[in-house]
């Protein structure tokens, strides 16, 4: 995985794994100007009028060369995964929508689906074959529930086979600096995907971190990707805050950073 700086100023993570256009944002290259928004928060209800978002999105999906009416709802860290199509186009972005959602898959060409992190995990998924592709929201919370088996299972259900999905995994906190408290691994082993996530919770320092990247590299190799097939960032975002959105590093007073895939419209 890169950065890319587009001609419009906005820096993004592309990863060499997946050859449709796709990108994970930066705080680099928008408009907002909040101390704590600036520059690219791709979020409402963080401080910027919507207008700032808005054009936000715009900078962002031009940059990395989607169509810009963006599908992505309030998250609230379910395993939840919707299949989405044309009539979905904008919902959550340009056209105000009720519910919430954490992961989309969609096989219709010019459907652009995000999600927002600053700290969770963003996973993007392509069977550029078959033209399905997923894009998934993993806190610990959605991790533990599974949602990136959930995008995977959606993904094969529509045609898609596990050895051709590549995935890549965006910068997210690392377990440099995610520290979990005691009643973590209670609270983890009560999940779905507890046995593949508890081993990537470790003791330092007389601390537990978890690495949440490292959770869902297992949980899509048990779906039956193939490890050469998953590019992880390997960026922490609580570390790089020149960089990044960190919800922990920046006690909650912070932006939102997106992902965003589409399959190209067709001729
Ligand atoms: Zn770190």
């Amino acid at each position: 995985m890169h950065f890319v700086t587009a001609p419009n100023g906005v820096c993004y993570l592309r990863s060499d794994a997946i050859a449709l256009p796709h990108g994970f944002s930066t705080r680099i290259g928008g408009v907002s100007t909040l101390p704590h928004t600036a520059s690219l928060n791709l979020a409402f209800g963080r401080g910027d009028d919507d207008a700032v978002v808005l054009a936000n999105l715009d900078r962002f999906t031009e940059a990395v060369g989607v169509p810009a009416e963006v599908i992505s709802l309030p998250q609230i860290h379910s395993a939840d995964v919707r299949v989405v199509g044309e009539n979905d186009r904008g919902l959550g972005c340009q056209r105000p929508a009720d519910g919430s959602c954490d992961g989309y898959v969609t096989t219709s060409r010019g459907v652009t689906v995000g999600v927002k992190t600053a700290d969770c995990v963003p996973i993007l998924l392509a069977d550029e074959t078959a033209g399905i592709i997923a894009a998934l929201h993993a806190g610990w919370r959605g991790t533990a529930a599974g949602i990136a088996r959930e995008g995977v299972r959606k993904m094969v259900a529509l045609g898609a086979h596990p050895s051709r999905i590549k995935a890549a995994i965006g910068p997210a906190i690392g377990p440099c600096c995610y520290a979990v408290g005691e009643d973590f691994l209670a609270a983890v082993s009560a999940f779905p995907c507890a046995d593949l996530c508890l081993p990537h919770i470790t003791r330092r320092a007389g601390q537990n971190f978890a690495d949440l990247s490292a959770m869902n590299t297992d949980i899509l190799l048990a779906e039956g990707l193939l490890p050469a097939q998953i590019d992880t960032a390997g960026l922490c975002t609580c570390c790089d805050t020149e960089h990044f959105y960190s919800h922990r590093a920046s006690h909650g007073l912070r932006g939102t950073m997106m992902a965003v895939i589409a399959l190209p419209k067709g001729e």
